[in-house]
């Protein structure tokens, strides 16, 4: 089954207003486990509302959103919001950490917060710092790192509790084209090693030319590129 199927998805803003505006028309996409898929947009084609209604935080008019064979669409807040928590990982254009904490910290707190012991979260937080390249830096806060290696920390902060779908909006977005890169490297390495699919938004042709897939999200509908 699908990682990720939206299906029929539609969403107008403003409805019966003057200003009102259909964002969505009727979203179509799946998306295959372990497949990476590329979503690009020209800036207000609704690139932003449709990521959240892919990571459950809002609700669309009408279709489907079924995460890993589970339709989310109708259940409760509650029901919508610890599948948020145990299945899927965010990742923005900036990383959001918590600059009071070391890189291994904002790793290992998540975690714990899933009820994961303090040795175990450590050791899944290293290993995940590793295979981004970051390990030597586990002891540093967020103010000590170069952007680029807050960035990797934010994804293993995103991937910490090992959630099947991972959604990204600009995850390189403030990066320059170099560090951008070797960012999007570290991401590619972390989803084939651990078999992660995702819905990645980006503005990059170059990079978005490099995942499995490219999607065109155009007058309210995806269509492939
Ligand atoms: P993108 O992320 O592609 O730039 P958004 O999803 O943020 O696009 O927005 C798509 C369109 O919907 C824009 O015209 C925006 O102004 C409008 N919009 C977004 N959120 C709201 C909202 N909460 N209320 C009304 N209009 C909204
Ligand atoms: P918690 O309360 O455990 O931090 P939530 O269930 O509120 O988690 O959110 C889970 C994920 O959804 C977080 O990674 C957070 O970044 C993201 N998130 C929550 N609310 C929003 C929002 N309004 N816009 C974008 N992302 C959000």
């Amino acid at each position: 089954k699908a990682a990720l199927l939206i299906d029929g998805v539609e969403k107008v803003y403003n409805k019966g207003k003057p200003n009102e505006i259909a964002v969505l028309r009727g979203v179509q996409l799946e998306v295959a486990p372990g497949e990476v898929v590329a979503m690009v947009a020209p800036s207000g084609a609704g690139k932003s509302t449709l990521l959240h209604m892919a990571g459950l935080l809002d609700t669309p008019d009408s279709g489907r959103v079924v995460i890993a064979g589970d339709d989310l669409s109708g259940k409760s807040d509650r029901a919508r919001t610890a599948a948020r928590r145990s299945k899927i990982g965010f990742i923005y254009q900036f990383h959001h950490l918590l600059p009071e904490f070391t890189a291994l910290e904002n790793i290992v707190l998540p975690q714990l917060a899933a009820g994961v012991s303090k040795r175990d979260a450590e050791a899944h937080g290293m290993d995940l710092l590793g295979k981004v390249g970051v390990a030597e830096r586990a002891t540093h806060r967020p103010g000590e790192l170069s952007g680029g290696e807050q960035q990797r920390v934010a994804f293993c902060r995103a991937l910490a509790n090992k959630p099947g779908l991972l959604l990204a909006d600009e995850p390189t977005g403030n990066l320059d084209p170099k560090t951008s890169d070797q960012v999007f490297d570290a991401l590619m390495t972390l989803a084939r090693s651990t078999g992660l699919s995702a819905l990645i938004a980006t503005h990059n042709l170059e990079l978005a030319g490099r995942m499995d897939r490219m999607v065109r999200l155009e007058n309210g509908v995806l269509v492939d590129a």
